[in-house]
C-alpha cells in the first residue's frame, strides 16, 4: 500500500506538466453562465443542492479572477496545478464532482476554494512553496472546504440568521434579487470574513489526511504553514484576514500529526517541483 502510495505521488510528478486541460479554468473566467442553476438557487431552500452549490461557486469564481488579478498566462503551470489537484480530489470523500484548478496571477500568497469544486492558488503562494508536498497540503486544505461543504454550511446557518429560511419558494420565485442577495453572503463569507476557525482547523486535519492517502509526507502542510507565519510580518493578503493564524493552525496540527508517525519517509518531491514551476512564476 506505501509504494502504491509513493509511485502514485511519483507518477503525478511525472505527468504533471501532461495531460490534463485546464479548459474549465479558462471557461470559468470568461463568465459562468447561471442558467438552470442559477435559477434554481434562486428558488431553492435550504438545504443547498449540486445543483445550486455550482451556480453559487462559478458565480464567485468568476469573482476570484476580477480580484485576484485574472488567470496567470503560464498554461503549464495552470496544467500542473490541475493535475495534483484531481488526483488530490480522486482520493477524497467527495471525487464524484468535477473540480477545477487555476493559479492567479497575484503576488499575495493566497489560496481559495469555491462551492462546487473550484480552487485557486496565487502566484505569490507558489513562490514560497519548496516541494510538491506542501503544495499537496494546501491543495488538499482547499480540497477540503468543498468536500466538508464549509461555505454552504455558513452561507446555511447565516440565511437562517438574515430570514432567508423563512421565505417560501413561491416568494423566493417572486424575488429576482433573491440569488444575488445568497451570492453576496456567500462572497462575504469568502472574501471577506473567512469560516469559523473550527472549520479551517478541520480543513488542516483533512487536507493533511489528503496529502498524505496520495503518497506525500503529510508534515508538507506545516512546513507551508511555517514558511507563512515567517512571511506574515510582510505581507497584507486576505488569506491572513480570513485564516487563523498561521501559528494557531500550527498548534491544532502538532496533535493531528501524532497519528502519522509512520509516514515519516514519505517523498517530499523537491526537486520535481522545482523542475515543474521553474521559469514559470
Ligand atoms: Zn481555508
Amino acid at each position: 500500500m506505501k509504494l502504491f502510495k509513493y509511485f502514485s505521488a511519483f507518477i503525478i510528478s511525472l505527468l504533471c506538466s501532461g495531460c490534463l486541460a485546464v479548459a474549465p479554468a479558462i471557461e470559468a473566467y470568461q463568465g459562468y453562465n447561471l442558467g438552470k442553476g442559477g435559477v434554481q438557487a434562486a428558488k431553492s431552500l435550504q438545504p443547498i443542492g449540486f445543483e445550486e452549490e455550482k451556480a453559487i461557486g462559478g458565480s464567485l469564481a468568476t469573482q476570484v479572477f476580477t480580484r485576484f488579478g485574472g488567470l496567470h498566462p503560464n498554461l503549464e503551470l495552470q496544467k500542473y496545478i490541475a493535475t495534483l489537484g484531481r488526483a488530490i480530489a480522486d482520493v477524497s470523500d467527495r471525487s464524484d464532482i468535477d473540480y477545477y484548478f487555476a493559479v492567479v496571477n497575484s503576488e499575495q500568497p493566497n489560496a481559495l476554494a469555491t462551492p462546487g469544486g473550484y480552487i485557486f492558488l496565487s502566484v505569490g503562494l507558489l513562490k514560497l512553496i519548496q516541494n510538491e508536498a506542501q503544495l499537496a497540503g494546501i491543495l488538499g486544505h482547499e480540497i477540503a472546504h468543498i468536500s466538508k461543504r464549509h461555505a454552504l454550511q455558513t452561507l446555511e446557518r447565516s440565511k437562517k440568521v438574515a430570514g432567508f429560511g423563512s421565505l417560501s419558494i413561491s416568494l423566493l420565485g417572486q424575488d429576482p434579487n433573491l440569488f444575488g442577495k445568497v451570492l453576496d453572503q456567500a462572497g462575504e463569507i469568502i472574501f471577506t470574513h473567512g469560516l469559523d476557525k473550527n472549520l479551517e482547523y478541520e480543513a488542516d486535519k483533512y487536507g493533511l489526511e489528503l496529502a498524505q492517502r496520495l503518497g506525500y509526507r503529510p508534515t508538507g502542510l506545516t512546513e507551508i504553514l511555517k514558511i507563512l507565519e515567517s512571511n506574515i510580518e510582510k505581507n497584507d493578503s486576505v488569506f491572513f484576514s480570513t485564516h487563523p493564524s498561521p501559528t494557531d493552525r500550527l498548534i491544532q496540527l502538532s496533535s493531528v500529526l501524532k497519528n502519522y508517525p509512520e509516514n515519516s519517509n514519505l517523498p517530499v518531491l523537491t526537486q520535481e517541483f522545482q523542475s515543474a514551476v521553474e521559469g514559470k512564476l
